[in-house]
Order: C-alpha cells, then structure tokens, then sequence
C-alpha cells in the first residue's frame, strides 16, 4: 500500500518502472482479456458549464443533435451484432431525457442482450433507483479532481458534496460504479493526483478512467496547455498497483494526444477499449475536445482497426461482459 508522499514521489520523477508493474499486475488479476464497450453518445445536449468541455452550454458554436430510442435501439443492436458484450450510454446532462424514456431505452437494450453501463451526468437517487431497476448495470461519473477548490472553479453552479453523494447513491444502488480524472487542469497539483488515485482506493472504485486535459477552443480554458500524456499514465499506472483487478479504459483522451496513446495505456495496466458505434455524423459533433480519434471511421472500421492493434500485442479480446473480477 502506497502512502500519499511515495505516489507524489513517483509521479514527479523521470522514473517510469512504474508502468511496467502496472502492466504486471494488470495480467495477474484481470489477465490478458481486453474488453470492448460500443460506445453510443446520443445527446450532445447539456445544461452544464464544465470550463474543459466543448458540450458546455454557453459554447454556441457546436451544432448540437440528439439520438432518440429508435435509433439508439438501431445502434444498440448492431454493437451487439458486431459482438460487443457492454453497451455505454453517454450524453451531457440533457433533460429531454425523462426518467420513464430512459427506463424505456434502458430495458429495450437489456433485451438484446448485453452489459449496459450508463454515464449521463448527476442525477436524482430516484433516477438511479429507476434506471437501476430498469437494468442498468455500470454507471461512469468522474469525480474530475478531488481538489475542492479547484473543483468548484472548473464546474460554476455545480457542487462538489453532490458529486460525492451521486458516487455513494450509485455504490449504494449495487451499480458498479466507475469513476476517474483529468490530468492536467490549470492549478492542479501532483500532490491532488496522489488524492485522486487514493480516492478511487476509498470508494472502492470498480472502474476509472483517466484522460489527459485537452485544451478545447470553444471554452474559458481555450489558451491553457494539454496535459501530459506520461503524466496521464503515470496516474493511471498506480491507479492499477493500488485497485488491483478494477476495469481500466485506455481513453480516447490519450490516443489524442499520442497515436500509440491506446496501445500504450493497454500495456501499462489498461485492461478496456470503448470504440465509438455512432455514425460518423454524431461523431464529429461530440467534441468534448479537438482532434478525438476515429472521427471520419465509422463503426465497423474502428473494431477492426483496435482488434487487430489489440491482437498484435499478444492480448486477447473478451468474449464475456467484463464485470470486475472479484
Ligand atoms: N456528461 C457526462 C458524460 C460526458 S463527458 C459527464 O460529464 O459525466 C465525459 C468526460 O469527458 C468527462 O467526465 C470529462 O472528464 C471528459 N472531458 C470533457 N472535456 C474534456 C477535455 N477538454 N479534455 C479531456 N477530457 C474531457
Ligand atoms: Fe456536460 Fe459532461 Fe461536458 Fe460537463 S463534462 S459540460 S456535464 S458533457
């Protein structure tokens, strides 16, 4: 077990056999198994100010669309054909959704049938109850920084104590419950990466996803620099070495800033991939950040393109749900 002042260490040194450990005990608890997730984004919709992200509300220039059920039932069910095992749900906060419409779209999809894992922002315990018991499974909401301070400062109008509450409703509710970071926000330190990675140890995190900051155009952080791809892995490497068998994504955010970033991540304690099962037309319009990956590939293109880069690193592409290995 690693105390705060050796992970800060680590993380501020040159020295990267960090990442090799990672990758050790990643193959020791979860094995050599890579789980895909078909990703559908269907609603670039969101009420939120989040200053890093390009759904933010106040940013007119994006051209927003919404997915309704039809279509996502379509996209549901060819990722399933196409031999996915995971659904992921994910949109901004978009209140067009109601609770009785998602339950709808959420036991339609458990039909198929699949893992379905949802990430569409803060919500009511009422709403989790009700998508939880419509079938839901996974739930993924990033605390983004445990630093309080700069949490409030990243997200006007939204409250950090409700992030928490949101994460222990979903515990609560039995969802396996991912989480994660940014790495690399303006007036973030190291010394709050170190309490980042142990906050998912204190919740018990079941899944966490890290991904590098990337400066957006079309937001208040528009001239601050990326964050660091290393630096990304580095948090994401001991995030392994303390969680032991969780699910790790390798991130989207990574291969955008390194066109190795996925592979890289799978072998440094990275054990998940969530290729986008969108058309190309909804892809582009999901800017969370410039230059996001496999924007003009459509779905079919993007499995074969990450299976036959998976397989040439020796590792193995799942064939079950993926829960986490307990
Ligand atoms: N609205 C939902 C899901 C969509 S956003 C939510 O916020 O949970 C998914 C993730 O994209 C966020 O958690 C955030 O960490 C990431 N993201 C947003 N803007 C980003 C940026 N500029 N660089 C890197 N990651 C970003
Ligand atoms: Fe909305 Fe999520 Fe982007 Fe925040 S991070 S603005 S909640 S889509």
């Amino acid at each position: 077990m690693f105390l705060k002042k050796e992970i800060v260490e680590i993380l501020k040194s040159n020295n990267n056999d960090i990442l090799k450990k990672a990758d050790e005990i990643r193959k020791k608890y979860v094995g050599d198994e890579v789980h895909l997730r078909g990703l559908i984004e269907f609603s670039n919709i969101c009420k939120c100010h989040c200053k890093y992200c390009g759904l933010r509300c106040a940013n007119k220039t994006l051209e927003r669309y919404r997915i309704e059920k039809d279509d996502i039932l379509k996209y549901a069910k060819k990722a399933v054909d196409m031999g996915y095992k995971t659904i992921v749900l994910q949109s901004g906060e978009d209140d067009f959704y109601s609770i009785d419409y998602m339950c709808e779209i959420i036991s339609e999809i458990k039909k198929l049938p699949v893992a379905l894992t949802l990430s569409v922002g803060e919500k009511t315990f009422e709403e989790y109850k009700a998508y939880k018991q419509a079938g839901a499974d996974r739930y993924l909401l990033r605390i983004e920084t445990t630093d309080e301070k700069l949490y409030a400062k990243m997200h006007p109008y939204a409250s950090y104590k409700n992030r928490i509450k949101c994460l222990e409703n979903l515990k609560e509710l039995g969802y396996e419950v991912g989480t994660g970071c940014l790495v690399g926000l303006e007036g973030q330190s190291i010394e709050s990466l170190a309490d980042d990675i142990l906050f998912f140890k204190s919740i018990d995190a079941d899944m966490v996803g890290i991904g590098p900051f990337i400066a957006n155009p079309n937001t208040p952080l528009k001239n601050c620099p990326n964050g660091s791809f290393e630096l990304a892995l580095k948090v994401m490497a001991l995030t392994r070495i303390l969680l032991k068998n969780i699910n790790i994504p390798a991130t989207t955010a990574m291969e955008t800033l390194n066109p190795n970033g996925r592979i890289i991540a799978l072998q440094s304690g990275a054990n998940v991939v969530m290729p986008n099962v969108t058309s190309i037309e909804y892809r582009k319009k999901y800017e969370l950040y410039p230059n996001k990956i496999c924007i003009n590939e459509n779905p079919d293109k993007c499995r074969g393109c990450i299976e036959s880069k998976i397989l040439s690193i020796g590792r193995k592409i799942s064939t079950d749900m993926g829960f986490r290995q307990k």
